[in-house]
């Protein structure tokens, strides 16, 4: 008898999907499912140029050694992340009311968010959309948080923002709950509010007294510009909300491995930041006791470097740019086929999911007869289309509606 006979296997789709797609043994297969990760036209993994030049700087750098870190992380780093969020015209930075904590990258700024709140409020609701990023709800029921709500986000219908559902939804919360917000390029739908929809939703959000908590793990790719895509954070922060900001560096760097983040914590009362770092402290210290160096070191680099900077902006728009190009070859060869349906919807998205509009069972098919292999929701990465495969996927999605 083993004290784990009573473990279930939980079905878990797209390891499953994973899985399906190893076995299969047709040689010219193709994964577009492959996760939010970053691809070239080649289809393989891309270091960033920028990221290159940093880690040839850090490993040259006698006066770095492998001592651990503080609890709360790099300050060099944390500092300049939270800047580089919020402008350094940001009334909370000068206020000295906003600070950092180094996180295992975007998840578990998530997380250390979700178990300070749980901790200090006590029963929370949260909030987060729907549809979303698979794990915000683990990630926040995992933190301790008491209950899971969603609100409207995507109209299958309108195949666009549900926004009168949505407000409607923030309007009946309970005061007090925990709204998760995505920053920007909404995974997975790639729809955001526009500016004058987060405006509303900023007006709801304050009269309902309910906490913003932003997610920006694309920040860069809903636009190209690494600071226009901050502008939801910055208008919530201007408008004088406390609020926090999981920030992920995993793709805007494409330091994935590296597991890069910060958690921005916005107070309204500078006084307050000495006794909230200390929980956070307490929460860091039985979770992890302290976060990893290389990669924030690597982000410190280039975000306390302007002439690095610049050149990080490049790289973003490099990756931006080839994703926003293949959005455009997919869509024109589908319409050049006469594919039934609207497909100024994959232009319209931003960010790296595609949506097809593609039902189950067409999916079905598209992974049976063409050994394309799509998620169920009709979803898959952009970065997965290249120049050279564009053409075979666009005939196989033609295919799937004869
Ligand atoms: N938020 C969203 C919306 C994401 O899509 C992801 C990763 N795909 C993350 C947060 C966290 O990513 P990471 O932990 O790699 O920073």
């Amino acid at each position: 008898m083993s004290f784990f006979s009573e473990v279930k296997t939980h079905s878990i789709d797209v390891f499953e999907l994973f899985m399906r797609f190893h076995r299969d043994t047709h040689e010219n297969k193709l994964n577009l499912a492959i996760g939010v990760a970053y691809r070239d036209d080649s289809g393989l993994p891309w270091t960033l140029p920028v990221v290159r030049t940093a880690e040839q700087t850090v490993a040259e750098d006698e006066n770095l050694d492998n001592e651990y870190l503080p609890v709360l992380g790099l300050e060099e780093f944390t500092t300049a992340a939270t800047r580089w969020l919020l402008g350094s015209d940001s009334i909370a930075v000068v206020e000295k009311r906003a600070f950092g904590v180094q996180s295992i990258s975007g998840a578990n700024a998530l997380r250390l968010g979700a178990e300070f709140l749980s901790q200090v409020l006590g029963k929370t609701v949260f909030y987060y959309s729907n549809p979303t990023w698979r794990s915000h709800e683990l990630l926040f029921k995992n933190g301790g948080m008491a209950e899971a709500r969603q609100y409207r986000y995507w109209s299958e219908k309108t195949k666009n923002l549900d926004f009168d559902g949505l407000l409607e939804d923030l309007e009946s919360a309970p005061r007090g709950s925990v709204v998760i917000l995505h920053a920007c390029a909404q995974n997975p739908t790639g729809c955001d509010p526009t500016e004058d929809q987060w405006r509303r939703i900023a007006g709801v959000m304050r009269e309902k007294g309910l906490f913003p908590f932003f997610d920006t793990a694309l920040q860069g790719f809903a636009s190209g510009d690494l600071v226009r895509d901050a502008f939801a954070v910055r208008l919530f922060e201007r408008m004088g909300f406390e609020l926090f900001c999981a920030q992920s560096f995993s793709k805007n760097l494409g330091l994935y491995n590296e597991r890069v983040g910060n958690l921005v914590v916005v107070l309204n009362d500078p006084k307050l930041v000495d006794p909230v770092k200390s929980q956070f402290t307490l929460i860091v210290r039985g979770m992890y006791s302290n976060p990893p160096s290389h990669g924030a070191r690597i982000a410190s680099y280039i975000l306390n470097n302007t002439n690095l900077y610049d050149k990080w902006q490049d790289n973003v728009l490099t990756m931006f740019t080839r994703m926003k190009e293949m959005r455009g070859s997919l869509r024109g060869a589908l319409e050049q086929l006469g594919a039934p349906g609207d497909w100024s919807l994959i232009t319209r998205q931003v960010g790296m999911a595609c949506d097809t509009g593609l039902t189950e069972s067409q999916c079905e098919v598209l992974i049976e007869r063409h050994h394309i292999y799509v998620l169920k929701s009709g979803r898959f990465n952009i970065c997965a289309v290249t120049s050279a495969n564009v053409d075979l996927i666009a005939k196989a999605i033609y295919d799937v509606f004869t």
